[in-house]
């Protein structure tokens, strides 16, 4: 019997795949990153290249090799790498390198030269969001050094790529600004020889709202969840992950009493508590204290007092709850409960960060 657990579910990463594919002739790549945001990378992963995906992003060469590691051979690309990171096996297990600067070029060459084979790159221009890559002042000599480690056969560029700062805000100038510096930095690197098979500037939302950031790949992460990246649309997608644990105690109290730690909640009357074995330790946000949605006994409730380490408490007034009674925090919504949304709108963050939290180590999660 599970006291608490995260159900994701597989048939709507498909679904949501199927979904962004209808949508572009590009591939696409689904971003796994951070144990894929939250519902599992190796699993997400496999539903999303079954249904189509034919790339995996990665933050970390740790990340990508942990894929491979799970004998998923598929291309990925990892995009965080700090200088001094060993590449050796990354180049051997055929990971894509993102380069974004003459260092991190130099770094990929070596360990190309000690594995004995080219290694494959994709060159980031920073076109505006002042993260990594090269912004476009440095891009000409890395194309041309690029171009010619490509020539001598150390180095394969398979892609050109950047990232938009503000693809959520749809007909926000800086996309338009940012498309143009991009298509200027493809027509440097082409003007280097660099005509490279994967050019991809589009996430989530430029994938769902802007056809012409699209290019050869489109690189979604938020979508693929089943999250909408732009607040209020839904783009036909379907949210993949419950959380929902079993009440452990649920006991009558009087009017008048303090609940949880610091005493922020008092019952207004005689009223029945229902502790649930899900606190901040799992990835509720403390910032849900008074203020978190979840299902009750076919009611929505309001966490009442303080979010613990381990539990949360709602109070249930006179409702028949009881213990081992099925308490949900966020699901797909379509059963009464509070989404992910919800969540991000009661404690004033967004989507992403509701499910990537969710987790830590001890709830499992359950794949549908
Ligand atoms: N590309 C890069 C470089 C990213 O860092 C991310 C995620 O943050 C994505 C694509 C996917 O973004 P989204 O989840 O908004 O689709």
């Amino acid at each position: 019997m599970w006291q608490a657990e995260i159900r994701v579910d597989l048939g709507a990463i498909r679904h949501n795949v199927t979904r962004l594919r209808s949508g572009t002739s590009a591939e696409v790549m689904a971003v796994v990153k951070a144990d894929g945001y939250g519902h599992g990378m190796v699993p997400v992963a496999r539903a999303a290249l079954e249904a189509g995906a034919t790339w995996l992003g990665a933050a970390t060469v740790e990340e990508a090799l942990a894929l491979r590691a799970a004998g998923i051979e598929a291309p990925v690309l990892a995009w965080l790498i700090a200088p001094g990171t060993p590449l050796g096996d990354a180049v051997r297990a055929g990971v894509t390198l993102s380069v974004g600067s003459q260092e991190a070029l130099a770094e990929a060459l070596a360990a190309a030269r000690t594995v004995g084979r080219p290694v494959r790159v994709h060159l980031k221009v920073d076109t505006g969001l002042n993260r990594g890559g090269a912004k476009p002042a440095d891009w000409t000599a890395l194309v041309e050094a690029a171009a010619r480690a490509q020539e001598d056969g150390r180095l394969e560029v398979d892609g050109v790529w950047s990232h938009l700062a503000c693809a959520d805000l749809v007909d926000h100038p800086s996309i338009d600004a940012q498309l143009a510096e991009y298509h200027d930095a493809l027509a440097v690197a082409a003007r280097a020889g660099i005509t490279p098979r994967y050019r991809h500037l589009a996430n989530s939302a430029a994938t769902l709202t802007r056809p012409d950031c699209h290019f050869d790949l489109v690189r979604a992460g938020i979508a693929v969840y089943g999250l909408s990246p732009v607040p209020g649309e839904t783009f036909g997608l379907r949210p993949a992950m419950t959380v929902r644990a079993r009440v452990i105690v649920a006991k009558r109290v009087p009017g008048g009493e303090g609940v949880s730690y610091g005493h922020t909640y008092t019952t207004k009357a005689q009223t029945t508590l229902a502790v649930v074995p899900l606190g901040y330790g799992d990835g509720v946000p403390r910032h849900a204290s008074n203020s978190g949605p979840v299902l009750l006994g076919g009611r929505r409730r309001t966490v009442a007092g303080r979010v613990c380490m381990d539990q949360i408490v709602l109070d249930c007034g006179d409702d028949p709850v009881r213990a081992g009674d099925v308490a949900v925090l966020f699901g797909p919504g379509d059963q009464g409960e509070p989404t992910a949304d919800d969540w991000a709108d009661a404690v004033g963050t967004i989507n992403y960060e509701i499910v990537t939290r969710m987790g830590g180590v001890r709830i499992p999660r359950v794949y549908d």
